[in-house]
């Protein structure tokens, strides 16, 4: 019996996926690329890859992808999300942060089990089918007696195959105390930590290739107390996870924490210990040379949201600043109610057009700096470079196949400025530790009419519920 086992586990790990003729973009090191090249697939791992056709002879060879016409890339690594919004798409349409979040607060503490397990199975497929093989979900509203939303979301990205960090949030300053969120909505310290560290227990797994892991993730300075942010922080240390959260958004936020502790957003972030190579935030747009100096000597990392820093009229982050001092930077969609498409791979655009509206403009960011944010940058950011973000043999095998030989692309020679600065580009396949998650630009791993359908019924649910239908 004992023997069986073995052989069956053998034979699982050496099952080779061999696909040729696409050009690739390793994002490795030194950016190495191939304009027609060969990648072996061994297991969950990523054996070989190459110029040219794959070595003659390769054993246990179960399938052969001709994948003429296509550019290989790292799987997309999204940093920053909100799954629930799913539900509260197009409302709040003409607001700022502080507007829409008054607006939109209200809704978002009345979802229960359900309506999450729907929006996350929607933002989940929608980012799949667009080339993400990773993504990171700062989930913070937890209204009382609404079940287990850490499980149904962790459970939600394994049956679609997507690899998941969940960043654990909580919010515990509510309208009375000065907060901006209404006091139902919020949780209390003492029990937005023991949760917390709860869902650490039950869901981080801390092995090579692991499927969940999960952050603490306060929501932000405006919804959180001081002490809750400090704790978190010790917390996360204790338990060995990451931290994360939002900062330094707006310039409203920016007036806030100055009002609140006499300081700006970045000062108060390292005054509770929320500096780190362990942290990551989302946004970081209002940074003077300072913080940026300060982000860069500790190692914290950005989760940069182009689109819904522009939806939410927030700003135009300093990515090139932060990239020159050496500060790690991923890509984020951000939560749906602020960017309604809900897509990684249109955010490289996005990044990149952004930045040169910025004041370093045609020199602010590379179609190679964009992809580079998408996947690597992404991957430093959770802390996963050793495991994904880019295709070198030994890292998982995560990665997608986008389709280059159509009317959308076809008459572009270089295939990365094809991703990035054209249209979306279809995706034939995504893998996810060797299994293969989309193809043809549909899912394998769920129904999506069905989540189409879902979403919509618990969207409207929602809606009845807070009287907006
Ligand atoms: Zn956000």
């Amino acid at each position: 019996m004992a023997t069986a086992q073995r052989s069956t586990t053998e034979r699982a790990v050496t099952e080779r996926v061999v696909i040729e003729n696409c050009a690739i973009a390793t994002v490795d090191a030194q950016d190495t690329e191939y304009a027609c090249g060969h990648l072996v697939l061994a297991g969950h791992r990523i054996e070989s890859l190459g110029a040219g056709r794959a070595p003659e002879g390769l054993e246990n060879v179960v399938r052969r992808i001709d994948a003429t016409g296509h550019l290989a890339t790292p799987g997309l690594v999204n940093t920053h999300h909100h799954f629930y919004q799913w539900l509260t798409r197009g409302l709040a349409t003409d607001h700022n942060l502080f507007d829409w979040l008054v607006a939109l607060y209200p809704t978002w503490a009345r979802i229960d089990e359900p309506m999450v397990d729907a929006a996350a199975r929607g933002s989940l497929a929608m980012m799949a089918r667009g080339g993400v093989t990773t993504a990171a979900d700062h989930h913070y509203v937890f209204p009382r007696g609404t079940g287990d939303l850490s499980g149904t979301l962790v459970r939600a990205a394994r049956d679609l195959g997507v690899r998941f960090t969940l960043a654990r949030g909580s919010m515990d300053l509510g309208e009375k105390d000065g907060g901006l969120p209404p006091d139902f909505a919020v949780e209390t310290l003492e029990g937005a930590l023991a949760a917390t560290e709860d869902t650490v227990r039950r869901h981080h797994d801390t092995s090579f290739g692991a499927m969940t892991q999960v952050a603490v993730a306060p929501c932000s300075p405006f919804s959180v107390s001081t002490e809750l942010m400090r704790r978190s922080a010790e917390s996360a240390r204790e338990l060995g996870v990451r931290l994360h959260t939002h900062g330094s958004e707006t310039v409203e936020e920016e007036k806030f924490c100055h009002e609140q502790f006499g300081m700006g957003p970045t000062d108060y972030f390292e005054s509770t210990g929320w500096l780190g190579e362990d942290v990551w935030m989302a946004h970081c747009v209002h940074m003077n040379d300072s913080d940026i100096a300060a982000f860069a000597r500790t190692g914290t990392g950005v989760a940069h949201c182009p689109s819904s820093n522009a939806r939410l009229a927030a700003g135009i982050a300093r990515v090139p600043d932060l990239l020159a001092a050496g500060v790690p930077v991923g890509l984020g969609v951000d939560g749906t109610a602020s960017n309604e498409a809900g897509e990684l791979h249109t955010e490289l655009r996005n990044a990149l057009l952004v930045g040169r509206l910025g004041p370093h403009r045609e020199t602010a960011l590379t179609a190679r700096q964009a992809l580079r944010l998408g996947t690597y940058g992404g991957a430093r950011v959770l802390g996963r470079t050793a495991e994904i973000g880019s295709l070198e043999p030994g890292k998982l095998a995560d990665l997608v196949l986008w389709r280059m030989d159509t009317l959308a692309h076809s008459s572009i020679a270089d295939p990365v400025a094809a991703l990035v600065l054209g249209a979306a580009a279809p995706v034939t396949a995504s893998f996810v530790n060797g299994r293969q998650i989309v193809e043809d630009g549909r899912l394998r791993t769920a129904d999506e009419d069905e989540i189409a359908r879902s979403t919509r019924a618990q969207a409207r649910r929602l809606a009845r519920i807070t009287d907006r239908a």
